[in-house]
């Protein structure tokens, strides 16, 4: 059995639906599709949720909203009447309208109920299209079907006993339409994940019912061993691991939501990313293990917005506990350590500047000078993590060495290198207006 997703782009229109649909009805072993709310049909259009997000704010500051309502509900009804289904309009409007001029009492709770209407409409549309054109398939409330949440209005998590329940979607035997995005409180209030959390659906149902391969439908072929929009014709990655993914996604890599692989990691799902827009092409698999190595690296990829933390104290090495009174004043500030690559009387800690705004730099610089007694505390920002992932890497000797020739060759000055135990991936630390540059260096020097 395959668990099938669908991204906002495979139904923006109708013609895009009747792509997702023949898709679906191609491979009897497409049984649970999960469907996102439709999409940009165009690069200026909005989204359906965005344009959601839009209405609930409007109603939340006291407008009526009215226009928005209006456009919105006409991109379904364009839907329903190209796709031949007019008889589901009616339904899909009254329950828009009913949701949208709801009274507000709680304004996240409310949030939420709009912005799941996207998806909801969605899979009511393709059920409603495959069974018009002759295929047993029904819309599949997640209420019923048991996928609670916790009440964390925006960024929801599962709760753990919903797999149980969904495990029973194994014996559907029509064609199960999930809306992706959101599930219920124990109270049965709509509550969603986060942005982009369609993935999130797909990837708890695939492991709920055991299935073979969780199919991520979107629009692209495949995902590439570098940003596209850095290298032209980048190399296809055709398989890569969990964990090569997960090392990639953090340095930039936007594949897919990043809580998205773990419910289908844990169980060992294979994760297939496709293109709706060309499903002949191979695509990317995602496994716990490789057969295929086409490439010593898998990935490269960069991120901008980091910083260093450095602090210098002489004889560091031989006071016992004193990392963990740094971290401990991190936490104190809510400050998540991202990597800390250390000397004998120095070490450097990693951030996310993001998270370390100038008002905790204050706190935190103030805490470690003097509670601490350090020589010397400061703070670099601009700095820019490059990583190089592959698991080919781990046996083989100066990987390591060929990157940072290849860096120096260039003129790029590495403020930071760090090699994590796995040996998967290797992470360069550069200063912001390198980074694009290292990225496009080390492609030309491993591709
Ligand atoms: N429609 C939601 C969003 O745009 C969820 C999703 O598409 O996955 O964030």
């Amino acid at each position: 059995m395959k668990v099938a997703k669908f991204g906002g782009s495979s139904l923006a229109d109708s013609s895009q639906i009747k792509k997702v649909c023949e898709i679906i009805i191609n491979d009897d072993e497409r049984k649970i599709i999960v469907v996102s709310a439709p999409g940009k049909r165009f690069s200026s259009d909005t989204k359906i949720t965005d344009m959601l997000i839009n209405i609930a704010n409007l109603r939340i500051s006291g407008s009526e909203a009215n226009n928005e309502f209006i456009a919105i509900t006409k991109r379904f009804e364009d839907i329903c009447s190209e796709l031949n289904i007019t008889f589901l309009y009616p339904s899909i409007f009254e329950h828009m309208k009913e949701t949208i001029y709801s009274p507000i009492n709680n304004k996240e709770r409310y949030m939420d109920a709009v912005k799941s209407l996207g998806e909801d409409c969605s899979a009511r549309i393709v059920a409603g299209y495959l069974n018009t054109i002759g295929h047993k398939a029904s819309y599949c409330n997640p209420k019923l079907a048991g996928l609670l949440l916790t009440v964390s209005f925006g960024h929801a998590q599962v709760l753990p006993d919903s797999y149980e329940r969904l495990s029973a979607l194994r014996e559907t035997d029509e064609i199960c339409i999930f809306p992706g995005f959101y599930g219920y409180s124990t109270d049965g209030e709509v509550i969603t994940f986060s942005r982009g959390g369609s993935d999130i659906t797909g990837s708890i149902l695939s492991a709920a019912v055991h299935a073979d391969i969780y199919e991520n439908w979107t629009d692209v072929d495949c995902v590439y061993a570098v940003n596209p929009c850095l290298v032209d014709r980048p190399f296809p990655i055709r398989e890569i691991t969990y964990d090569e993914m997960r090392e990639l996604a953090y340095a930039g890599f936007s594949v897919l939501h990043e809580e998205a692989l773990y419910p289908a990691f844990r169980k060992g799902i294979p994760v297939h990313i496709l293109n709706t827009n060309n499903p002949c092409c191979k695509g990317t698999k995602i496994v716990s293990k490789r057969r295929n190595y086409d490439s010593l690296v898998t990935g490269i990829a960069g991120e901008k917005g980091f910083c260093t933390l450095n602090i210098k104290k002489y004889l560091m090495n031989r006071e016992v506990g004193f990392a963990v009174k740094v971290f401990k004043i991190l936490a104190d500030e809510g400050v998540s350590i991202e990597h800390m690559p250390s000397g004998i009387d120095s070490i450097s800690i990693v951030l996310r500047s993001s998270d370390f705004t100038a008002e905790k730099e204050r706190r935190v610089i103030e805490r470690i000078s003097l509670d601490l007694e350090v020589d010397e505390v400061v703070v670099n920002r601009n700095l820019s993590i490059v990583m190089i992932v592959g698991e080919a890497m781990a046996n083989t000797v100066g990987t390591t060495a060929r990157a940072a020739t290849a860096l120096s060759k260039a003129g790029i000055n590495l403020e930071i290198i760090n090699q994590g135990a796995s040996e998967i991936s290797v992470m360069f630390g550069v200063k912001d207006e390198y980074c694009d540059y290292a990225v496009r260096v080390l492609y030309k020097e491993f591709f």
